[in-house]
């Protein structure tokens, strides 16, 4: 839901932004000058993300009193560079005049260096781990299985044929092994996969 547009082009902070007084403020005060509205650089901010993979606070520069040091949700750690290459995590894209609302997800990958950030190896590990206890698959099924992880958690040449062998795979092991699969790769999956595999 998007707030409301003001003549000029900006946003109001709208109610579901959650947004502080001071945030709000400051978002007014962005692109603006005595002689009216000017336009401001649009930008990535910086994202505070935990070793989990949730998003903490995906602008952490510009509004940091949104920051903090361990995740609410499950209390890991908090990072915001990369751990390889100490890179910024790129955050939410700011864009003049728009308080954008748009869903922001975690890179699984540092823009700088490759790596996989510690959420996307941990999610990796796990569905790896997985691929060798799910019911119903003999060796070879397990082997694929884990080759189409790769694949999965970044957009490559090979993501749509990772997409059909996991789907096929997958179609033995019945539904508790899909839902707990599916629990482990659905924050970490490119968007695009997320939607073919598991329909969210
Ligand atoms: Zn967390
Ligand atoms: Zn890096």
């Amino acid at each position: 839901m998007k707030g409301r547009r003001l003549h000029d082009g900006r946003v109001l902070c709208s109610e579901e932004r959650h947004m502080s007084p001071s945030a709000c403020a400051r978002s007014y005060g962005k692109g603006k000058s005595e002689e009216g509205p000017t336009v401001t650089e649009g930008h990535y901010d910086v994202a505070q993300v935990c070793e989990s993979g949730h998003v903490a606070n995906s602008r952490s520069q510009d509004y940091p009193e949104f920051n903090s040091p361990h995740c609410a949700k499950c209390g890991a750690k908090t990072i915001t560079t990369c751990p390889s290459c100490k890179a910024p995590i790129r955050g939410a894209y700011y864009s003049p005049g728009y308080l954008g609302l748009d869903h922001y997800e975690a890179p699984a990958y540092c823009h700088q260096c490759g790596s996989a950030y510690p959420w996307t190896g941990a999610a990796l590990a796990a569905a790896s781990e997985l691929a060798d206890v799910l019911d119903n698959l003999n060796g070879q099924d397990r082997e694929d299985l884990k080759k189409t992880l790769g694949d999965l958690v970044r957009e490559t040449p090979r993501s749509r044929v990772a997409e059909t062998k996991f789907k096929t795979i997958m179609r033995k092991v019945g539904k508790e092994g899909y839902e707990t699969m599916k629990s482990v790769l659905t924050d970490v999956v490119s968007e695009t996969v997320r939607k073919t595999l598991f329909g969210a």
